[in-house]
């Protein structure tokens, strides 16, 4: 017996066929809930079956709740996955599909509030023993000689952010006193007109950090686990281009430490499904930043490394079933690399839709793809430019990076512009290849490549 019939897949490309993957493979008969220009989608054609609900933009279609709603009731699905972006993180949504009568596949909607508002959720997390960045321990107010205080009691530089912000967005990084005012000012406008919440607070802005995150899983049951830890500090305006596990560098000691916070903390705030536990990573301590309640784009690495299916986990969870595996089942094996292969100009990086014209996927051992790409597949200029995922898995990391770069070398993607010649020429970069990088790591070799 399925753990639940049906499930709506909430959500368009690579994550979509992924879900729709799971679900399959888990006998659970999926419906694809899609734009007008999605018709044409893999997942669309592979679902059960498929509900159109609404035009392109994602406003009226993929952040369309009384449609999604809609499709789940006219279909009799019983559950709806949310992937990542979209309504993934929408409190209001996993409420609204939960007093229809549905199954939300993610956290209960309170938990999704609480780490929705960085301000909320670094608190929780302190207070769950969590180690967090110094900072303003709240949010700001518009007492200026409170702020410069607490400035100073930081230590410059600071670092201004939004408690709504998202996508790399709603961030100004402030070098001395002087420019704090302004900054503040021009942060919580930025913050109010795009996130719609003008709520700022303060960090210690780290230099030369790493971006290392934790993987973590809950039931409803009380119990959780951790999967070990990705670095994702290969990074491009705050956006990440290559992830990895294990995080070079990491000893199982530290792991095992930080992986048993992060445990503790889903103990403590009740945390049920997938989640992602990011921090910034220097001198050898963590810094929480942020608490991701969804699956992430990189998820494939610690399944690689740990041979769980998180997809499938997250719906049995949600389904109401305990974890398949105790901490101790969890065992990482060999080292994972991920590229996001993204439609963009791999000099500007401006997007680049259009028609593919050939294609091939790479193969053999140890490599995955997660893509909807097909030949003739016509890649819409309204979403987001990712297209696909490659990822390779070797006993360890120069095996994995070995794999990586024949994958890529086999790949036919004609037709579009894709980052695959970026990913190449990192592939075989003295300091990616070393490991262990800062988060400025690309940006600083795409500018010292530019001036050679
Ligand atoms: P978002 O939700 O927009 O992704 P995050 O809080 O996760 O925002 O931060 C995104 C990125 O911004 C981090 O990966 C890091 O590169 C940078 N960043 C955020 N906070 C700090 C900080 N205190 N010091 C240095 N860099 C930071």
């Amino acid at each position: 017996m399925a753990v639940l019939e049906k499930l709506v897949i909430a959500n368009r490309g690579e994550i979509a066929l992924r879900i729709l993957r799971a679900c399959h493979s888990m006998g659970i008969k999926t419906v694809a809930v899609h734009s007008t220009v999605d018709r044409n989608l893999k997942h669309v054609a592979l679902a059960d079956e498929a509900v159109c609900i609404g035009p392109a933009a994602g406003t009226d279609s993929y952040l369309n709740i009384p449609a999604i709603i809609a499709a789940t009731e006219v279909t009799d699905a019983v559950a709806v996955h949310p992937g990542y972006g979209f309504l993934a993180e929408n409190a209001d949504f996993a409420e609204r599909v939960q007093q229809s009568g549905f199954i939300f596949i993610g956290p209960r909607p309170e938990t999704i509030r609480l780490m929705g508002d960085k301000v909320s959720a670094i608190k929780a997390m302190k207070d769950a023993g969590v180690p967090c960045v110094p900072g303003s321990d709240g949010a700001l107010g518009n007492d200026m000689a409170e702020n410069l205080a607490i400035a100073r009691r930081i230590g410059y530089p600071v670092i201004i952010k939004a408690a709504a912000g998202g996508g790399g967005r709603g961030m100004r990084v402030v070098y001395t006193e002087a420019h704090l005012s302004n900054a503040l000012q021009m942060t919580r406008q930025e913050a109010q007109t795009t996130f719609g919440d003008g709520t700022v607070y303060m960090e210690k802005f780290l230099e030369n950090p790493r971006h290392v995150e934790v993987q973590v899983m809950a039931d409803e049951h009380g119990n959780a686990i951790h999967l070990g830890e990705r670095d994702c500090s290969t990074q491009r305006r705050h956006q990440k281009v290559i992830e990895e596990a294990p995080a070079p560098g990491i000893t199982p000691q530290q792991r095992a430490e930080i992986g048993g916070v992060c445990v503790q903390a889903c103990k403590r705030i009740a945390y049920r499904g997938a989640g992602t536990f990011e921090f910034l990573y220097d001198g050898g301590c963590f810094y929480f930043i942020e608490m991701n309640t969804r699956i992430q784009v990189e998820h494939p690495v610690s399944e690689l490394i740990t041979g769980v299916d998180l997809i499938k986990e997250q719906i049995r969870v949600a389904a109401g079933e305990t974890l398949s595996y105790t901490q101790d089942d969890i065992v990482i094996r060999g080292h994972a690399i991920e590229c996001r292969i993204n439609a963009e100009d791999p000099e500007t990086f401006m997007p680049c839709p259009g028609t593919v014209d050939g294609f091939h996927a790479p193969g053999g051992p140890g490599i995955r793809v997660d893509s909807h790409v097909y030949d003739s597949y016509k890649v819409p200029p309204n979403y987001d430019s990712m297209i696909g995922k490659v990822i390779a898995h070797g006993e360890d990391r120069e095996m994995a990076i070995a794999r990586m770069r024949m994958a890529l070398d086999e790949t036919v993607l004609n037709g579009i512009k894709t980052n695959i010649p970026l990913h190449k020429w990192l592939l075989l970069d003295p300091g990616f290849l070393k490991g262990g990088f800062n988060i400025h790591y690309l940006e600083k070799r795409l500018t010292d490549r530019a001036s050679e």
